[in-house]
């Protein structure tokens, strides 16, 4: 793979909820980008004279168009994800990559575990598409922790992933629910001890912040995986 300079622009842009947007890069000049889904670029930008880098996971899987997506959350004062909140169709960006080996294992295991948390689902939402766009024969599971119900971020492909996969078990879960919610709620720890005891030949992937990865790491180890078992990308 190529890990050298690259150049994108913004095909589309939109808002997922008020602090997340989901973006459409294609490439410029036809040049082709080749990534394993769950990788991700390295952004680099100018700022007040400073070169600045700043990881960002590929949300989607390769497809044939020569796109990618990012999914960025804006932190209040956050340098480089205020400078991307503020794109319009049409900007660029340089970037460098693709880096990472939070990546689908091939062929998938007899068990695919997916744990995320606000937009550590993006590189989770690649490997799922990638997973999807051939016949397997695995289980999935993907438990999805969020604040409230409008977090969910890509809930409608989920939810329409679940309808029509019946080995694909889509859990979000609310760490502040409304009182309407109906669904799971509390943090992702306690749905993976809830639904992932005992499976025979799984894998899991992790991804988010480091406290509730080392919280979910802790959780499998506990219930007697091993560490081998385990993949995950840590966002701070
Ligand atoms: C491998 C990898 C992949 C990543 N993928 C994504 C992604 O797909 N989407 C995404 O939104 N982010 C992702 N991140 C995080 C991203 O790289 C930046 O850290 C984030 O956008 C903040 O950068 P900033 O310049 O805006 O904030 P800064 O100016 O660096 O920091 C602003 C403030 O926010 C705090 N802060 C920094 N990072 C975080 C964080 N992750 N969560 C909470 N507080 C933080 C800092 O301590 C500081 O107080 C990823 C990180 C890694 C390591």
């Amino acid at each position: 793979m190529n890990h050298s300079r690259h150049e994108a622009f913004l095909r589309n842009v939109w808002y997922t909820n008020e602090r997340t947007k989901h973006f459409q890069f294609q490439m410029s000049n036809g040049h082709r980008f080749e990534f394993r889904p769950g990788q991700f670029i390295s952004l680099d930008i100018e700022l007040d004279g400073r070169k600045i880098r700043r990881p960002y996971s590929i949300a989607s899987a390769p497809r044939a168009d020569n796109g990618f997506d990012l999914c960025l959350n804006m932190l209040p004062e956050g340098r480089v994800s205020s400078w991307l909140f503020n794109l319009k169709p049409g900007d660029k960006i340089a970037f460098s990559g693709p880096f990472g080996f939070f990546s689908l294992r091939e062929p998938p295991d007899p068990v695919s575990a997916f744990i995320a948390t606000g937009t550590g689902i993006a590189p989770i939402r690649a490997m799922l598409q990638h997973l999807y766009s051939r016949p397997h024969s695995s289980e999935v599971w993907l438990i999805f922790g969020v604040r409230t119900e409008n977090d969910i971020l890509y809930r409608q492909e989920f939810e329409r992933m679940a309808e029509q996969y019946p080995d694909f078990h889509f859990v979000p879960t609310l760490s502040r629910p409304s009182p309407g919610w109906t669904g799971h709620t509390g943090y992702v720890q306690r749905h993976v001890v809830r639904y992932l005891a005992g499976k025979k030949g799984l894998h899991a992937y992790i991804c988010g912040l480091r406290k509730m990865i080392d919280d979910v790491a802790h959780e499998f180890r506990a219930m007697g995986y091993d560490r081998k078992a385990l993949s995950y990308e840590k966002y701070d």
